[in-house]
């Protein structure tokens, strides 16, 4: 949205916890470092400093409330460092909501204390840290047959896109790297269990590709894939799990990568409760078609915290900030005019219904389930049918080539394919830290 933004015709303050923009996409292979973490972040700080966004204000803190009749959002500092002045209020006339999701845990106990996530760079840092360490401690001398085989158990609950994603970066990087450097007594004794509720993974995507991605994942010996189980409580070095026969198993684990899903962030929650009634759906933001929140004035959502009829992919996302950064620009005089009260609001909601309607434009699902494979899917404009679907080594290259074209920056598309090219030619990196 920035990028699009004219940002001389208005005072633009962002607003982030992190001061960098995340390409998620590739935030799998960050896990086992088939990318370098590096390479797939983007200063915010650069696209301030354009020669046309004089007015492009950061601010590293996170958001804590939004205040929809008052028009002001609270802020804190929650780095590790801090000054005098910790928190802040901060008014606005529009109030663009693109604090994307958090990871749903259905409150099933002891998911946030001994789990793993996989939606910041930290959690990917967590688990590539965590999974070296697990091997480093099954190869302390003495340690018990039984304690090797939990530490060197890593299971993924959740068999959407991130779960079979994951599974196949770490199945690549026990096969080629692992394999290599430790001995295998240690290096073949790991395993892999992916744990999805539902009968089969990969929901979203036609049954063709899920019968091929639930083969190919099988046919590791590594890897079990256990549909129709539901983890039902978490514990520091256990999980408990119910199978089809809704008999409860206890499952000693390594490492516990969760990836079941999108909730709504807290400061979504709290400003869909500030708002009442016209914000009854508990997925997050309710958004007419243009993205403005339901039930408030000046408040605008895109993205996963947003509720829209499209799935919750940063393709979706990114077309959306692209979309309102255009409809504000078209709009900057009659906001202005509202702003300085000579435009009332029903006037603003004639300026904006004139505007044209959001259209995405829909390229298709890929997802890379590992061992140079890749899934895709193109379905039919009525979302329906099917129309394409491909997978094996040539969608794999079709998934790289796109994901590397949806790169924010050129200097990221050149990190990453370095670091494909390095992964490949040496290796991943087994260290620790
Ligand atoms: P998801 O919601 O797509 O899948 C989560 C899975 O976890 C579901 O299949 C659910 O049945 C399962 N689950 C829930 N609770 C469980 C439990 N207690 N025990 C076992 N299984 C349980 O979540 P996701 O994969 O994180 O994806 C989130 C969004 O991001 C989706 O919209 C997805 O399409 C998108 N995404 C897309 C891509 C891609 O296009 N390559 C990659 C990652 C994510």
């Amino acid at each position: 949205m920035l990028r699009k933004m004219h940002t001389d015709q208005f005072n633009v303050t962002i607003v982030s916890p992190r001061n960098y923009f995340l390409f998620t996409p590739l935030l799998p292979g960050t896990t086992t470092g088939t990318v370098e973490s590096r390479s797939i972040m983007e200063p915010i700080r650069k696209y301030c400093k354009r020669s046309d966004a004089s007015e492009v204000d950061f601010i590293e803190a996170e958001c804590l409330s939004i205040d929809p009749v008052r028009k002001t959002v609270k802020c804190f500092d929650n780095s590790s460092v801090k000054g005098l002045v910790s928190e802040f209020e901060l008014p606005y006339d529009q109030l663009v909501v693109g604090v994307g999701a958090d990871n749903a845990t259905f409150g099933i106990p002891g998911v946030r204390e001994n789990a793993c996530f996989m939606k910041e760079i930290s959690d990917t840092r967590m688990i590539r840290d965590r999974i070296i360490d697990c091997l480093e401690t099954a190869g302390y001398p003495g340690q018990p047959s039984a304690e090797i085989d939990r530490l060197l158990h890593f299971v993924i609950v959740g068999g959407g896109p991130s779960g079979v994603e994951i599974t196949g970066e770490l199945n690549d990087f026990i096969e080629r790297d692992i394999k290599k450097h430790y001995p295998s007594h240690l290096a073949d004794r790991v395993r892999i269990t992916l744990v999805e509720a539902l009968p089969h993974i990969l929901t979203v995507f036609d049954k063709t590709i899920v019968e091929h991605v639930e083969k190919k994942l099988r046919s590791s010996p590594k890897t079990k894939v256990w549909t129709q189980t539901a983890v039902t409580s978490v514990k520091e070095r256990e999980l408990i799990v119910k199978d089809q026969d809704k008999v409860e198993k206890v499952i000693p684990y390594g490492v516990l990568v969760w990836a079941t899903g999108n909730g709504p962030r807290l400061v979504t929650k709290g400003l869909m409760q500030s708002i009442g009634a016209d914000q009854n759906v508990r997925r997050g933001l309710v958004v007419d078609e243009y993205f403005r929140v339901k039930g408030a004035d000046g408040i605008w959502a895109i993205g996963d915290c947003s509720v829209t009829p499209y799935a919750a992919t940063a393709q979706v996302a990114s077309q959306q900030g692209r979309y309102l950064g255009r409809l504000f620009n078209d709009l900057s005089e009659d906001m202005y005019r509202s702003v300085k009260g000579k435009e009332s609001l029903s006037d603003m909601d004639k300026f904006v219904h004139k505007q044209p309607l959001f259209k995405y434009h829909h390229m298709g699902t890929l997802a890379y389930v590992g061992d140079h494979n890749a899934v895709f899917e193109l379905k039919s404009a009525d979302g329906k049918s099917s129309s394409t679907t491909s997978e094996g080594l040539a969608t794999f290259i079709l998934w790289r080539s796109a994901y590397l074209s949806k790169c924010l920056s050129i200097r990221n598309r050149v990190l990453v394919a370095f670091d494909w090219v390095k992964a490949s030619v040496f290796g991943r990196d087994v260290s620790r830290g």
